[in-house]
């Protein structure tokens, strides 16, 4: 078996056990779980959240308004979106959309460890506070955590047990919804993608 069907298989692995997944109350309400999408070698990875209404609808991440707004922001900086690995911290969806407790990010989280470690990414964009400080935490950077206001931007490099990887907290593509100022800032950041 060649290298890419090794992955492919241990992704397709990952994907069966999320789709058995009860190990958090999240699953009785989801109608399909989001998993991730894109390249299963991607160099980047961008990792956000949880899944909102559509998302929950269509079993992908990013497909409903902040979806539209990372579309573009990754035509801008000119990186396919195919090219990319996009998944959330949680796979289900949280009721209303609110903020994912601590109980179903423990719960949720080794899926997206293990997505890390078959992907290999050489760069992670966190999008949002949650994504940003459970990798920074992850990867030993504690120490860096602050609002996403703050860190925006700012490249973090650590060590992987595979090698080096950066990571880069950004925005939630979901800020410049309504906001064309900050799409501004975003698409500033974004750029930084393209440093790898
Ligand atoms: N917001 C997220 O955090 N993730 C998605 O997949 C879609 C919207």
């Amino acid at each position: 078996m060649n290298k890419l069907s090794i992955i492919d298989k241990k992704l397709r692995g990952i994907r069966d056990e999320i789709v058995d997944c009860r190990k958090c109350p999240l699953h009785k309400n989801r109608t399909l779980p989001v998993i991730g999408q894109g390249s299963h070698q991607a160099e980047i990875m961008l990792v956000s959240e949880a899944p909102g209404y559509w998302e929950d609808q269509k079993g992908e991440p990013f497909v409903g308004a902040a979806g539209g707004v990372l579309n573009e922001l990754l035509d801008f900086v000119g990186i396919k979106r195919e090219e990319v690995y996009i998944c959330n911290i949680l796979k289900c969806r949280p009721p209303q959309n609110r903020n994912p407790q601590k109980d179903e990010i423990a719960a949720c989280v080794p899926y997206l460890e293990k997505q890390i470690r078959i992907i290999r990414p050489k760069l992670i964009g966190s999008l949002g506070n949650y994504a940003t400080a459970y990798l920074l935490e992850k990867f030993g950077l504690s120490d860096k955590i602050q609002g996403i206001s703050k860190i925006h931007g700012q490249v973090f490099e650590a060590r992987a047990d595979f090698g080096p990887i950066k990571i880069i907290p950004l925005y939630h593509p979901a800020v410049a919804v309504y906001n064309e100022r900050m799409k501004e800032t975003l698409k500033n950041d974004f750029q930084i993608l393209n440093e790898r």
